[in-house]
């Protein structure tokens, strides 16, 4: 993703020529704000971001120096949203997540990445198929798991997805996992249907966490979409699938500053493995350049 966002902060900071006036300051700041608008950064973000690194320059003494600090230090905020980091385990296992998102967003994918990121820290992971509304899902699901050595639950097609749930439920208590990964149904959009489902899963397994997989590709419409998701189901993390492709990287900000839901991986990859803790300082300086 960071391409996009990358190029054009590159090529805004690069324009920068502070003679430490005012008016290379609004020069600077004009460019920026050109830049963050072509990545996709929602203009409220843009705005406020703006006005707090104006500020901050002016107090501190109008220089690049000073400029370069300030961004980074509001961008590191933004991104920074309190609550849980990474992958944080129950104090009973099995430590239940529940992965949702629209169709295509990654959300199976993911599903297993972090199954791979887990087993390779010695947990015992169950990964479980309730999604039924993509006939290829559990297949998918089932060639995933099997050729990473991960333990797949699933049923008939016909099933119903709670019982599903609770069925998947019952055999990771009784095998002693560590976790368990349920990768629900995704949508081209968000319906009530969905939700429904989505809702009806919640109550009977009373997850630690909903993951809410987006696609950085797809600009403000991830975001809308996250937006919409924690108003019906409260996400409790966000995990941004395709980080590598040249999607805008608005989203990161936008889904951060829009939702307050912590940030918690980025999947950088199609392979099982390219699964990375979302960090937001080392994020913003990959932005900065
Ligand atoms: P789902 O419909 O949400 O379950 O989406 P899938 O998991 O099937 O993913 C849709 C497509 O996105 C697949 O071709 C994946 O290989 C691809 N994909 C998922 N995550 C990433 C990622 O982090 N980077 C890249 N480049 N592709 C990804």
């Amino acid at each position: 993703m960071l391409e996009v966002l990358t190029d054009s902060f590159r090529s805004a900071i690069n324009k920068i020529r502070f003679s430490d006036d005012e008016k290379s300051l609004k020069s600077a700041l004009e460019n920026l704000k050109k830049a963050l608008l072509k990545a996709d950064v929602h203009h409220k973000i843009v705005r406020d971001l703006l006005r707090n690194v104006e500020l901050e320059t002016k107090a501190k003494g109008i220089g690049q120096v000073n400029f370069l600090r300030s961004l980074k230090t509001h961008l590191t905020t933004i991104l920074t949203v309190p609550g849980h980091q990474g992958f944080v385990f129950a104090s009973k296992p099995p430590t239940t997540v529940l992965m949702v998102g629209l169709q295509g967003s990654g959300k199976t994918t993911t599903t297993v990445k972090l199954a791979n990121y887990l087993k390779l820290k010695q947990k015992k992971v169950l990964v479980v198929a309730c999604d039924l509304q993509r006939l290829a899902a559990v297949e998918q699901l089932r060639q995933l798991c099997s050729a990473n050595e991960i333990d797949l639950y699933f049923e008939d097609a016909s099933a119903n997805p709670v019982s599903i749930a609770k069925n998947a439920m019952k055999k990771a208590k009784e095998g002693l996992y560590d976790v368990i990964l349920v990768d629900t149904a995704g949508r081209l959009a968000i319906d009530a249907e969905l939700m429904d489902q989505l809702e009806a899963i919640k109550k009977e397994l009373t997850p630690d966490e909903i993951f809410y997989v987006a696609d950085s590709m797809t600009g403000q419409d991830a975001v809308k979409s996250a937006v919409t998701f924690h108003e019906k189901i409260t996400l409790s993390g966000v995990i941004l699938s395709k980080f590598d492709g040249d999607g805008k990287g608005g989203v990161a900000l936008g889904i951060a500053e829009q939702t307050n839901v912590p940030l918690r991986f980025i999947g950088v990859g199609e392979k099982v493995a390219d699964l990375e803790h979302f960090i937001p300082d080392r994020i913003v300086s990959r932005l900065m350049g």
